[in-house]
């Protein structure tokens, strides 16, 4: 047998560059939530793969934002206190915003250099753009960054991951594996629970509202019957928040729950009983209740 091999990866980027999608697609399993809104990756999200005899270790951090708020700035700060300690941080470039977004990611850049980790520019959502768009992409970083290595993937579509894990098996150290074989994901059923319903909450409320919301798992048990009962709070600011929440006669709850449901059952792979309970609790000036390692 080969010797095992263990890689910590840090995805950084900027919001929305697809670095949720990434790991989702990597290990298969839907452990770091997606959505079209800036944002949503709150706490650090472990996923775990085994590639070629090596364990790869991905973080999610949190999108590189100006930070306003007391709650931005404990986001940004444990995004970058994630990164310090790892093997490789993976750059995540968005191929179909890059010219837009060019100066947001030199600033990005400037500040992994001091972190002296192995970086790498891996460039995603090549299905969104045309041949010679990419290309300049890929020859305007390589110019600028003279960096050793540059991918070209698709997150969503799967496409050049093969490329890029075969990289990142082979500057692995030796090592022992960090987590146990079938482990794809380090947090806990219930964080990933809480996530799925906020997940559902982004899709269905509009504008700020989700941002100002948190969901906290209560209840998490097995029954006999080896089916779910999962008791969730979420926690809102006002009392007017609460009404948007729960929707006419319940309507906006209600869809949230059944989504959230189908999504929780695909997860675990059973029958799942969720109940949700909306309350009203002030929370942004106390970010430590909801964020590791701050
Ligand atoms: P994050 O903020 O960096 O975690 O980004 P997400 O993973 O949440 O993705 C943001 C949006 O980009 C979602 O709507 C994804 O479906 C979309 N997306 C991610 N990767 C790709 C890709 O390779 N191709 C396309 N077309 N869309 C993608
Ligand atoms: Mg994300």
């Amino acid at each position: 047998m080969k010797e095992q091999k263990c890689l910590f990866v840090t995805i950084a980027g900027l919001p929305n560059a697809g670095k949720s999608t990434l790991i989702n697609s990597i290990t298969g399993k839907k452990i770091a939530i997606v959505t079209p809104k800036v944002q949503t990756t709150r706490t650090q999200i472990r996923g775990i793969a085994i590639y070629n005899e090596t364990q790869i270790i991905f973080t999610d951090s949190p999108g590189i934002f100006s930070a306003e708020t007391k709650l931005e700035k404990a986001l940004v700060k444990s995004a970058w206190s994630a990164i310090k300690g790892d093997d490789v941080i993976l750059l995540l470039i968005d191929a179909s915003s890059y010219l837009k977004n060019i100066e947001r990611i030199k600033t990005i850049f400037t500040r992994l250099r001091h972190t002296k980790t192995k970086c790498i520019f891996v460039i995603n959502k090549i299905d969104l753009v045309k041949k010679p768009e990419l290309k300049m992409t890929y020859k305007h970083l390589d110019l600028l960054y003279k960096l050793k290595k540059i991918f070209t993937i698709s997150a969503l579509k799967s496409d050049g991951l093969s490329d890029l894990m075969d990289y990142l098996s082979e500057v692995a150290p030796v090592s022992p594996w960090f987590y146990g074989e079938d482990q794809v994901t380090d947090s806990s059923t219930s964080f990933l629970s809480a996530e799925i319903t906020r997940e559902k909450l982004f899709l269905n409320l509009r504008e700020e509202l989700p941002y100002s919301t948190a969901v906290i798992t209560e209840q998490f048990e097995e029954k006999k019957d080896e089916s779910l009962v999962i008791k969730q709070v979420i926690f809102v600011l006002k009392d007017s928040h609460k009404k948007i929440v729960l929707g006419k006669g319940g309507s906006n709850i209600k869809k949230i729950g059944i989504e959230a449901r189908i999504e929780l059952e695909k997860l675990f792979e059973r029958k799942v009983h969720l109940f949700l309970f909306v309350k009203v609790r002030p929370w942004t000036d106390r970010p430590e209740e909801y964020i590791d390692d701050v």
